[in-house]
């Protein structure tokens, strides 16, 4: 088995779609990004690449690679899955949590975890957190996320 650690964080921009875990969230301001800014999706692919020892996202995808440019989470998931099971792995299990004032992801639990569960091919956990409005999070001026996630050998 092996571990490993995944983090993200976006700035906040007004009027921007906000897709976090795989799902769009109406009336929420989003993120910006090369991709669709999704931070519990990027910070878990990287606990995955991570636990792979096959890098990070930038590494994998580039950060101007116009193949990405505008790509979904859920995409970039699918793709990190692909090579964590050509690495000889797959997912054992998985957990990101989700850290800003919105959107509120107790609302949509289950919709985004088995949005992310499907995406990787093993259970992922998710939960958000608020930071009493300090910190850049806490000020609305932007979303984080932590991953982690557990690969046993296939
Ligand atoms: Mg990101």
């Amino acid at each position: 088995m092996r571990v490993g650690i995944g983090t993200d964080v976006h700035p906040v921009e007004a009027g921007r779609d906000c897709w976090v875990a795989g799902l769009l969230w109406e009336g929420v301001d989003g993120c910006e990004g090369h991709s669709d800014g999704d931070v519990a999706a990027h910070a878990l692919c990287d606990a995955l690449l991570s636990a792979a020892g096959l890098g990070d996202l930038g590494a994998v995808f580039g950060t101007s690679d116009p193949r990405w440019s505008g790509a979904r989470g859920v995409t970039l998931l699918k793709e990190v899955r692909r090579l964590v099971e050509e690495a000889g792995f797959r997912v054992g299990n998985a957990a990101v949590q989700v850290i800003g004032n919105n959107p509120k992801i107790g609302k949509r639990r289950s919709e985004a975890e088995q949005t992310l569960s499907d995406a990787v091919g093993g259970p992922v956990s998710v939960s958000g957190t608020t930071t009493d409005g300090l910190g850049l999070t806490g000020r609305g001026e932007g979303i984080a996320a932590i991953a982690t996630a557990l690969l046993v050998v296939a």
